[in-house]
């Protein structure tokens, strides 16, 4: 299967020399998403009984629904600072200019559980990096993080070392 054909390239947002990867176009085919879904389930490391998917806000957090009911899993939000309603543990990161910080209930991952995280895209590894950190704080083991896209130029896998990664498509 294409997937890519369902991705839509916006240059130059949201600025200048950034190659945006749509993903709402395949949002709109339901038996694509669905391939979506089983091609990543297919390919998590087997044996291990995954307790919980962690969303990356925003576009995370459509597809770590649907893995984790094919799972049996729980889903577990990460968000940017003040969203959360409850206790969170925070962890911030740098951007290219400046920083910026995602929380993630402190309950959420329980000590030992086995954790998938999940996001639409893996840029310069950053935000996927705070979230295995989140995952750690709470005692929960990352079995992998995969992605519907991976921007090989920005090399986010070197901010994931000793991590599983899965992509579905790489650019
Ligand atoms: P990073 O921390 O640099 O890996 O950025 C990852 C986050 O930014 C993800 O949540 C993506 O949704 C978003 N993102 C970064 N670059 C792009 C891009 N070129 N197209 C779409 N989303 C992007």
């Amino acid at each position: 299967m294409d997937f890519k054909q369902y991705i839509r390239e916006v240059p130059n947002f949201p600025k200048p020399g950034v190659s945006y990867k749509d993903i709402t176009p395949l949002l709109l085919e339901p038996r694509i998403v669905n391939l979506c879904v089983e091609a990543i389930c297919d390919n998590i490391p087997p044996q291990k009984q995954i307790h919980k998917v962690v969303g990356i806000e925003s576009r995370g957090f459509l597809l770590s629904t649907l893995i984790a009911q094919k799972l049996n899993a729980g889903v577990v939000l990460v968000r940017k600072p003040g969203k959360l309603p409850y206790k969170t543990h925070t962890k911030s990161y740098s951007l290219e200019y400046g920083e910026d910080a995602i929380e993630m209930h402190v309950d959420a991952v329980k000590k030992g559980e086995n954790v998938l995280i999940h996001d639409d895209v893996l840029a310069t590894g950053g935000t996927a990096k705070a979230t295995n950190e989140l995952v750690e704080m709470c005692g929960g083991l990352v079995v992998q993080n995969n992605f519907l896209i991976e921007l090989e130029s920005l090399q986010g896998r070197g901010q994931l070392l000793n991590q599983e990664i899965y992509s579905l498509m790489m650019y």
